[in-house]
C-alpha cells in the first residue's frame, strides 16, 4: 500500500490566488476525507492565527484520518503545532529543516552540525507528544548526500516514523530522484524502519514522473495536491498520482486506499472554492480529459471504449464519456449523439442532415445538444 499524504491545505494554500477561509478548509478536509486520503496537512500553526484555527477546527472535524501539522524545528512552531492537534485522533506533526548548504549559510546561517542538534531537539519534542512524526530535510536533492544520510540517521534514531525527501525547487528528473531514494535506502541506519516519503514540485514538469520513481525505489508514501496546486508550478497532482498506481498497478504492484470515485468531485470543490480552473486537458479531471474529438476516435469508441480509453470515466467519479460534436466529427458520432438525445434517424434523413450538421460546424466550433435539437429535434 502507498499511503497518499494530501498537502493541499497547506503547500498548496500558500501559493498565490489559493489562499481559503477556515470554513473552507474544512469543507474541503471533510471532502479529501471522503476521498480516504491517510494524511491531511492542515496547516502551519504558527505561521499565523487563522492556520492555528483551521488546523484545530479541521482535527476536530475529521476523525478518520491523520491529521498533520508543519512545524520548523522551533520549540514555538512545534508548541503550537501541539496544541491545534490536541483533539486530533490520529494527531501527526511534520518538522524540517533545510539541509543544503545553500539554505544553511544564506538561510538559516547555520552549520551542519547545528542542523542535526536542530532537528534532533524538534523531533524528540514532537515525538513526545505522537508517535507520528514526518521529518523533511528542506531541499534535499541539492544537499550533500554524506550529511543528508548523517541527518536521516540521526532524526531516525530519534523516533520519526517517516522522512520525507523533498525536491523542494523541482530540479530533479526522474532517473536521479530514483537513484537518490535507492542511495538512502542502501546508506541510512534504520532506514528499514521507517516509511520514505516523496515530495516534488513541478518546476520542470516531473513532479508525478519523479513522486513514481521514488515510488519504484521503495517509497511508500507520496506527498501530493489536488490539482497539483503549489508553490510555484505546483505538486504533484493526486488525481495523477492515484490513478496512475491504479491504472498501470502492472506495472507498480501497488495500490492506494483512495475513493478514486470521489476525485473529479474533489478537483471541482477545489476549483469552486479558489476560483481556479483546471486547463481543460488536465489529466484526469480536466474538461476534456474523457472528451473524444476526432471523428475517428468518436467512431471508436461508439463500438469499442477500450479504442481509445485507458481508464473508465465513472472510475473518477466522471459520470460519462463526452463525445461533444465538431467538424471532425463522423456519421456515427452525430448518431451516437442523436440517440442519446432520443432521435434516431433513417439513413436518408441522416444523408439530408449530415451536411446541414457539418455547415453548423464550421460555423461553430462545438457542437452542443441544444444545436443538435435545433437541427434534428421534431418540435
Ligand atoms: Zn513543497
Amino acid at each position: 500500500m502507498i499511503k497518499i499524504f494530501d498537502t493541499t491545505l497547506r503547500d498548496g494554500e500558500q501559493s498565490p490566488g489559493f489562499a481559503m477561509t477556515i470554513e473552507q478548509k474544512v469543507t474541503l478536509a471533510k471532502q479529501l476525507e471522503r476521498l480516504r486520503v491517510d494524511v491531511i496537512e492542515a496547516g502551519f500553526p504558527n505561521a499565523s492565527p487563522d492556520d492555528f484555527e483551521a488546523v484545530k477546527a479541521i482535527a476536530e472535524m475529521c476523525q478518520q484520518v491523520e491529521i498533520c501539522a508543519l512545524a520548523r524545528c522551533h520549540s514555538n512552531d512545534i508548541q503550537a503545532a501541539i496544541e491545534a492537534l490536541q483533539v486530533a485522533s490520529k494527531p501527526r506533526i511534520h518538522v524540517f529543516i533545510a539541509t543544503s548548504d545553500i539554505h544553511l549559510q544564506h538561510k538559516l546561517k547555520i552549520t551542519r552540525e547545528q542542523a542535526i542538534e536542530r532537528a534532533v531537539a524538534g523531533v524528540s519534542m514532537a515525538r513526545a507528544f505522537t508517535p507520528l512524526v514526518d521529518f523533511s530535510p528542506e531541499d534535499a536533492t541539492r544537499s550533500d548526500r554524506e550529511f543528508l544520510v548523517e541527518i536521516l540517521t540521526a532524526v531516525i534514531a530519534a523516533g520519526v516514523d517517516t522522512i520525507n525527501i523533498p525536491d523542494t525547487v523541482g530540479y530533479m528528473t526522474p532517473q536521479e530522484y530514483g537513484e537518490l531514494i535507492a542511495y538512502l535506502r542502501a546508506h541510512v541506519a534504520g532506514i528499514e524502519r521507517v516509511i520514505i516519503s516523496t515530495h516534488c514540485h513541478n518546476d520542470l514538469g516531473l513532479a508525478v514522473a519523479n513522486s513514481l520513481a521514488g515510488v519504484l525505489q521503495g517509497a511508500k508514501q507520496v506527498e501530493c495536491t489536488i490539482n497539483g496546486i503549489g508553490e510555484r508550478a505546483g505538486n504533484a497532482s493526486l488525481e495523477e498520482v492515484v490513478m496512475l498506481l491504479k491504472t498501470r498497478r502492472d506495472l507498480y504492484q501497488v495500490s492506494t486506499q483512495v475513493d478514486t470515485t470521489q476525485l473529479l468531485a474533489t478537483s471541482r470543490l477545489l476549483s469552486d472554492i479558489t476560483g481556479q480552473d483546471v486547463q481543460a486537458n488536465k489529466a484526469i479531471v480536466g474538461r476534456n480529459a474523457f472528451a473524444h474529438g476526432a471523428g475517428i476516435h468518436q467512431h471508436g469508441m461508439v463500438s469499442e471504449r477500450s479504442t481509445y480509453e485507458i481508464m473508465r470515466p465513472e472510475d473518477v467519479g466522471c459520470a460519462t464519456t463526452q463525445i461533444y460534436l465538431s467538424k471532425h466529427s463522423g456519421r456515427h458520432g452525430l448518431a451516437h449523439r442523436l440517440k442519446a438525445l432520443g432521435i434516431v434517424l433513417s439513413p436518408e434523413e441522416m444523408d439530408e442532415g449530415f451536411p446541414q450538421f457539418k455547415a453548423l460546424a464550421d460555423r461553430k466550433k462545438q457542437v452542443d445538444d441544444s444545436d443538435l435539437m435545433q437541427l434534428f429535434g421534431t418540435g
